[in-house]
């Protein structure tokens, strides 16, 4: 067998959370470019039903469902439609975040970072904090669940988490919901990874750093905000949707069929520390 074999994908049946847009798009072209049949599930029906219509238009086989992953329901059901639509289910991207609002830094570099009265702890809102924990954490445990159910039976699969450096490292300029959930959605995967182990099912987290998507209103696009973070970051630049195909192809295929239990950074090196 030829190295290059161990990244196929072709024919498999893959589903994305979050894949109208940033980086669950990224790992939907990534897979769809290789010949996989994806089902990206996402709550913005508007971006799902444009992206879909591009993605098709270049040849691939890509089809949409809008669901919100606060519902367990809804996420069953497509998830087992996709399941049945494939007759399997090989990889399931569990990948639909936000941005949880400000922190209680009011910025993400610079000389001054003013302290920011919405994002303390005192003043953080139940509703906030739910709905963060709903879909970056319970929305993984959802999607997550059906996806072991096909699985398990199968005697294959992979399941792969976005986490994010937050879930190890404090970040003050997003509130404190989104380092709980981003932290207790590894250890679930953790917990997951040692479950279904024994069913050839591997269960692994990409954990991004800095990436120029549409979270929290687009902040990542900005120039402003990019050359602010080239100077920190030690790679002097922010990541692209292209940065994390490979990572993405590579946990989806046979190449890391060995691999499971672990949260792999992809960050330009920005949690190694400040360089130059
Ligand atoms: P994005 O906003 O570009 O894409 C997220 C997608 O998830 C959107 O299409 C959105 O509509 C969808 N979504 C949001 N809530 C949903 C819900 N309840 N049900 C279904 N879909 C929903 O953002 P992104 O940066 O690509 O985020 C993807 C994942 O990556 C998130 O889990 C995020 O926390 C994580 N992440 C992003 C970065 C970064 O720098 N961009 C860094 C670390 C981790």
């Amino acid at each position: 067998m030829k190295i290059a074999d161990l990244f196929k994908v072709e024919g498999y049946g893959v589903v994305v959370t979050g894949g109208a847009s940033g980086l669950g798009l990224a790992y939907a072209e990534a897979l769809a470019e290789n010949g996989a049949r994806v089902t990206l599930l996402d709550v913005d029906g508007e971006r799902l039903s444009a992206e879909c219509a591009r993605l098709t238009g270049l040849g691939y086989d890509v089809s949409g469902t809008i669901v919100d992953v606060r519902s367990s329901t809804s996420v069953d059901a497509a998830i087992d439609a996709a399941a049945a639509r494939y007759g399997r289910l090989d990889v399931v991207f569990a990948n639909a975040g936000v941005d949880s609002g400000p922190g209680f830094l009011s910025s993400w570099v610079g000389d001054q970072r003013p302290r920011n009265p919405d994002g303390a702890i005192e003043n953080y809102t139940d509703e906030r904090w739910n709905r963060v924990i709903d879909i970056n954490l319970s929305g993984v445990f959802r999607t997550a669940r059906v996806a072991a159910r096909h699985m398990k039976a199968q005697g294959s699969g992979r399941i792969i988490i976005t986490s994010s450096v937050a879930s190890f490292q404090c970040e003050p300029a997003i509130g404190s919901a989104y380092m709980a959930a981003k932290a207790a959605s590894v250890h679930l995967m953790h917990m997951l990874a040692l479950e279904l182990a024994a069913y050839q099912v591997t269960v692994n987290a990409i954990a991004p750093g800095f990436f120029a998507t549409n979270i929290g209103g687009g902040h990542a696009k900005s120039p402003v905000v990019q050359a602010a973070m080239a100077k920190v970051l030690p790679m002097h630049r922010v990541g692209f949707g292209d940065d994390i195909k490979g990572l993405a192809l590579f946990l989806a295929s046979p190449a890391s069929s060995y691999v499971t239990g672990q949260e792999i950074a992809i960050d330009g090196g920005w949690t190694l520390g400040a360089a130059d």
